[in-house]
């Protein structure tokens, strides 16, 4: 019979790297916990209107790469493509946003899914760590997220990426804008489906990433001349509060988010070393998004950091995270009798917070020794009825060899001594 593989476009998170992962996802979060973000889990799918309203009929992550399914109910529902529209739906569900303080302060871990074409670095499912603000209009708050982004990237020990950073007007400056680029697109050789998407959303045609469609856009308008007097100090203002914290980025007068409710600040973090798929993290302002859902004006802003690249970043820039040992002692019992005081031995040490493992189902020393080799313990704990008769366990140091005798007694607290 054949066995089974994971699914195109996916892959099974194993140990050792497994554990490299995880730490990726504290340390991505970690700066969000730290200021006042809260963590929040929302269903990994939802009502496909959702997602067709909040993210957008004409983007490609909705209208072509959304799993949707029909329940036996007959309910239509999509596997979530992006956290922000669940998170942004749970804040008026359970009106977070009347609660307390605004902004609602909230941050995500979790696995979302998009019907790509598979490569290395694009998935069918991926993680994100997100966070969205959600009810304030500051541009101190969009400075706070891109910093705290930043300071994510940077406590992994990556340097080898850029940030880029744009602003896309509002509903006073954009529209002039986007006149001006309809009509210069209506002027250009483009095909069917561009020119579809120039009608339904002119602004994303500037992010196509086909080099014949970049060629005709040399001389498109830009949004940067557009932007009327608010939108220009706003974004100043988040720029000199980023300057002031250290965080160096780079204008992308071409960076878009091609709805109408993206309004300025709006960023990317792009690293050297990925090839293509070359984006470990994004966001920007959504000011209309809660309307569209129905809900009031909650001016808002967010990012989704890929987790998945973010590893490959690592991986790129030769990083090697320094992680506490998963086994610190390893337990070899020779015999029934020992065994069962081993056993107990081990359940202490792990209740006293040092990592061990235990053997099980020994058949021959040698072999139970060679388990305690590759469990990367720094010490095996050897015990036969005999030791155990005189009330010894052989402690045994994997480095040097070196084997000594401990009493039972005293065993907890000489491995806790050595700080494992
Ligand atoms: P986006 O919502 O497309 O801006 O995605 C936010 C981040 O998620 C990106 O910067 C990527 O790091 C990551 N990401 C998006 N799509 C994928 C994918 N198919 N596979 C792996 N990571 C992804």
């Amino acid at each position: 019979m054949n066995t089974f593989s994971a699914p195109k476009g996916t892959y099974d998170l194993l140990p050792p790297s497994s554990a490299v992962y995880l730490a990726i996802r504290e340390r991505l979060s970690a700066p969000l916990r730290r200021s006042g973000y809260g963590y929040i889990e929302t269903p990994v799918f939802e009502d496909i209107k959702l997602f067709s309203r909040g993210v957008g009929e004409s983007t490609d992550i909705v209208s072509k790469e959304m799993y949707s399914l029909t329940t036996k109910g007959g309910d239509e529902l999509g596997l979530r493509p992006e956290g922000t529209a669940s998170v942004v739906r749970a804040t008026l569900q359970a009106n977070l946003h009347k609660l307390g303080n605004l902004p609602v302060k909230l941050w995500y871990s979790g696995s979302f899914y998009r019907y790509e074409r598979a490569q290395k670095g694009r998935y069918r499912q991926f993680a994100q760590i997100g966070a969205e603000a959600i009810g304030a209009e500051d541009p101190a708050l969009d400075a706070e997220l891109i910093i705290l982004a930043d300071d994510a990237f940077r406590s992994l020990g990556l340097t080898n990426y850029q940030l880029l950073v744009n602003s896309l007007g509002d509903k006073e400056c954009r529209p002039v804008y986007r006149t001006a680029l309809v009509d210069f697109l209506a002027g250009l050789d483009l095909d069917e489906d561009t020119r579809r998407r120039a009608e339904i959303n002119p602004l994303r045609v500037l992010d196509d990433k086909r080099q014949s469609v970049q060629d005709q856009l040399v001389d498109a308008p830009m949004l940067r001349d557009y932007l009327c007097e608010a939108c220009k100090a706003y974004d100043e203002q988040v720029r000199a509060l980023l300057t002031a914290a250290g965080v160096a980025f780079v204008d992308d007068p071409k960076l878009v988010r091609g709805l109408d409710y993206y309004t300025r600040t709006t960023f990317e973090f792009v690293h050297g070393g990925l090839g293509a798929q070359s984006a470990i993290g994004g966001g920007g302002r959504y000011d209309g998004l809660s309307e569209m859902l129905g809900g009031p004006a909650l001016p808002s802003v967010g990012w989704g950091l890929g987790v998945d690249r973010t590893f490959l970043a690592m991986e790129a820039e030769g990083i090697v995270l320094e992680l506490p040992a998963t086994t610190s002692v390893y337990a070899v019992a020779l015999g029934e009798e020992a065994k069962n005081v081993l056993f107990g031995k081990v359940t202490e040490l792990r209740r006293a917070g040092i990592a061990t493992d235990l053997a099980f189902g020994v058949k021959t020393i040698k072999n139970a020794m060679k388990s305690a080799d590759r469990s990367g313990a720094r010490f095996a704990l050897v015990a036969g009825d005999r030791d155990l008769a005189a009330g010894v366990v052989q402690l045994k140091d994997m480095t040097t060899g070196e084997q000594t005798p401990v009493e039972l007694e005293a065993l907890v607290t000489t491995l806790k001594e050595k700080q494992l």
